[in-house]
């Protein structure tokens, strides 16, 4: 039987992310990555909008990101192999997230703690935040906040960086669906695929949002559904414009895109609990449209070109990542229930994990709050920035 001393189930950011990290950080051990889709038609990663974002409410989510960013800025040089160095079209552009008469006393709290832990978010009046974007129709709007640090990436190239570096490092990759994981006294002994069994006493579950039904698979509960959302990309009037990411008092969000485009999405009637990724073509005209063309009155002639559904990695329990091991496997690792929020946390993500697969603890950042410990402690994280 063939062995390996680590298999990852999973080829999407936080699989690869997690190879990269342990390779890099100078694990001397094997590592497998089995990912079902060669093609990762459905996997979030590639359908992700690709913002990122320190102003969350939260201590933990807020370095989380930090650190990302921090490894998003040097990207191209920890990623570079003899093939070259990957480019994510990173744009610090920031967030601009509209608050109304509800929501501002909350953007005052959180401006509070994003400030003490040194992210520079300013509070804005709706006129400032029209200097910004000065297209907008600020009815509505009593306040605003803004992070230049902030901003948005491609998702797809970040997925690529990771992967061809942990290769290059020497992770291997096979295409198989992982249908089943042994187990002895101990935890875990061995992956099963179709066609064969690979022993091994650590397996990573990064099945993204299959995560809580993969687990289910092998006799385990992890708090993960799929939770769909859909995206939309349209063409706009406005020509050599870049936007930050505007985060509407409605939820509804965009942010520039290429040639003179917008990538916009929010909360629309057909997000459900589901695998089927359709896209929601209709409710472009129902829910987002409107709300784009009510903030910035000349998106009433945009174009609507193209979008897809996704997969969010929904934690129905409290909406954050679950990271650490399994308290009822040992030898299962989880990195999931990002919800939305993958991406901007996936560098910080990945590190922790290997560095708690290869030293039993956490050495860059204390990701503990994230364990799944947590719900069985009644310890939940009450993240209230969640768009
Ligand atoms: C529409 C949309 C917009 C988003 N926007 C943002 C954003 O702006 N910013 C942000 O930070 N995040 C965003 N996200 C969230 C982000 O995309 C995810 O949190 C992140 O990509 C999750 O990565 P992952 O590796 O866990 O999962 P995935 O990328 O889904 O990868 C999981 C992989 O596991 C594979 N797999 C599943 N089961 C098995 C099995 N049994 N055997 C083998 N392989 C298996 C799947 O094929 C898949 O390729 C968005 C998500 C969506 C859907």
């Amino acid at each position: 039987m063939k062995t390996t001393d680590v298999v990852i189930v999973g080829g999407g950011v936080m699989g690869w992310c997690t190879a990269y990290n342990l390779m890099a950080d100078g694990f001397r051990g094997s590592v497998l990555l089995i990912e079902r889709d060669p093609l990762r038609r459905n996997t979030s990663t590639s359908l992700a909008v690709g913002g990122f974002r320190q102003q969350f409410a939260t201590e933990i989510n807020i370095r989380v990101v930090r650190y990302a960013v921090s490894v998003y800025r040097d990207f191209a040089e920890l990623m570079e192999t003899p093939n070259g160095r990957p480019d994510i079209s990173m744009r610090q552009n920031g967030y601009l997230f509209l608050a109304s008469e509800k929501t501002w006393p909350a953007f005052q709290r959180r401006h509070e703690l994003q400030t003490r832990l040194g992210i520079k978010v300013s509070l804005m009046t709706p006129e400032q935040a029209c200097e910004l974007v000065p297209e907008m129709d600020p009815t509505g709007v009593v306040g605003a906040a803004f992070c230049p640090d902030d901003g948005y990436l491609d998702p797809y190239s970040v997925l690529q960086g990771f992967e061809a570096k942990a290769r290059h490092l020497g992770v291997k990759c096979e295409y198989a669906e992982v249908i089943d994981v042994e187990k002895d006294g101990q935890g875990v002994t061995a992956v099963k695929t179709k066609t064969e069994t690979i022993a091994t006493r650590t397996v990573v579950n990064a099945t993204g949002a299959w995560a809580g039904e993969f687990a289910r698979q092998i006799g385990v509960e992890v708090p993960v559904r799929p939770w769909r959302r859909q995206v939309y990309v349209c063409r706009t009037p406005l020509s050599g414009r870049e936007f930050p990411m505007v985060v509407d008092t409605t939820g509804v969000h965009f942010r520039s895109e290429t040639g003179n485009r917008i990538v916009a999405a929010g909360a629309t009637a057909s997000d459900s609990v589901t695998f089927d990724v359709a896209w929601d073509k209709p409710a472009f005209e129902d829910v987002i449209w409107p709300a784009l063309a009510n903030r910035i009155p000349c998106f009433d002639t945009l174009l609507l070109e193209k979008g897809w559904g996704g997969l969010y990695d929904e934690n129905p329990i409290d909406h954050n990542a679950i990271i650490g091991r399994h308290p009822d496997l040992p030898g299962f690792y989880l990195i999931n229930g990002f919800s939305g929020h993958g991406l901007m946390q996936a560098p910080a993500a990945g590190k922790g994990l290997a560095e708690l697969i290869m030293r039993n603890e956490f050495r860059t950042l204390d990701l503990s709050d994230l364990s799944p410990t947590r719900f069985a402690a009644g310890k939940l994280i009450v993240e209230e920035a969640i768009i």
